[in-house]
């Protein structure tokens, strides 16, 4: 069962045609890697996937919202639809527990009993439970993005959308944020995630779609990485990137 589906988006900054007619599908369950060169309109699609980014021609559906129609209903997308980014803009003057709470409180109405249940799930799950008291700035940057998973988590979306959100952190936090992602994956979350963590994207990835200049080059499965079809693959791949 398809949850993401984009048909033909085309999308421009200006001038700039950022989204060439891109289409793909992601079913549930599935651990969807998206690869490919700096500028080459990863982060576009997948802002597009939360409707952060309007596009200009084309279809996108996402856990049954037409995300395309002016009659969207955006608090719900973005309900069913969790985001994770590069930096973890955590409340500094929050703890972890009270970062993760706010919006289970405010959006979804959740009483105060119910969101620190829900609070200590999620820290347990990004194996934080010992850190709900800590701010911020006490807390590495790889706990900073647990942290800022862990709040997406709580809003228990149907899929998660991940942009690079380990290029910010050194080679050891690096690895404890993969891990995180890779046992959210085993637990069945569907996840779309653009990565330079290539070997990520081999040995959890169901699905990678390589990108290059604004469309959908190449797509495959972890076999795609021993035998890329295209030069521009095979080069990317090569570059030790
Ligand atoms: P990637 O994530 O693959 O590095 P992006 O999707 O971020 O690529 O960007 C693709 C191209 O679109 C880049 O040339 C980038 O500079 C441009 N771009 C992205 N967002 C905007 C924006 N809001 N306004 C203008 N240009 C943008
Ligand atoms: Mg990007």
């Amino acid at each position: 069962m398809s949850v993401i589906t984009l048909e033909n988006v085309h999308k421009s900054f200006g001038a700039l045609k950022v989204l060439d007619g891109v289409s793909f599908s992601v079913n549930k369950g599935e651990v969807f890697a998206i690869i490919g060169r700096s500028g080459s309109g990863k982060s576009t699609a997948l802002r597009c996937i939360d409707r952060l980014e309007r596009i200009d021609q084309g279809r996108i559906r996402v856990c049954g919202h037409e995300v395309s129609d002016p009659g969207l209903d955006l608090r719900q997308l973005r309900l069913d639809v969790g985001i994770v980014f590069q930096s973890y803009n955590l409340f500094p003057h929050l703890t972890a527990a009270e970062n993760i709470a706010l919006a289970p409180r405010h959006s979804k109405g959740k009483t105060r009993a119910e969101a620190k249940e829900l609070t200590e799930r999620v820290l347990a799950q990004v194996g934080l439970s010992d850190k709900a008291g800590s701010y911020p700035e006490q807390l590495s940057g790889g706990q900073q993005q647990r942290v800022a998973i862990a709040r997406s988590l709580a809003m228990e979306p149907q899929v998660m959308l991940f942009d690079e959100v380990t290029s910010a952190l050194d080679p050891q936090l690096t690895g404890e944020v993969l891990k995180v992602m890779a046992d959210l994956a085993a637990g069945g979350m569907t996840m779309v995630l653009v990565t330079h963590e290539m070997s990520f994207a081999r040995n959890v990835a169901t699905t990678t779609l390589f990108m290059h200049k604004g469309r959908v080059w190449e797509q495959g499965g972890p076999g795609m990485f021993d035998r890329p079809e295209t030069a521009e693959l095979q080069q990317f791949l090569g570059s030790g990137l």
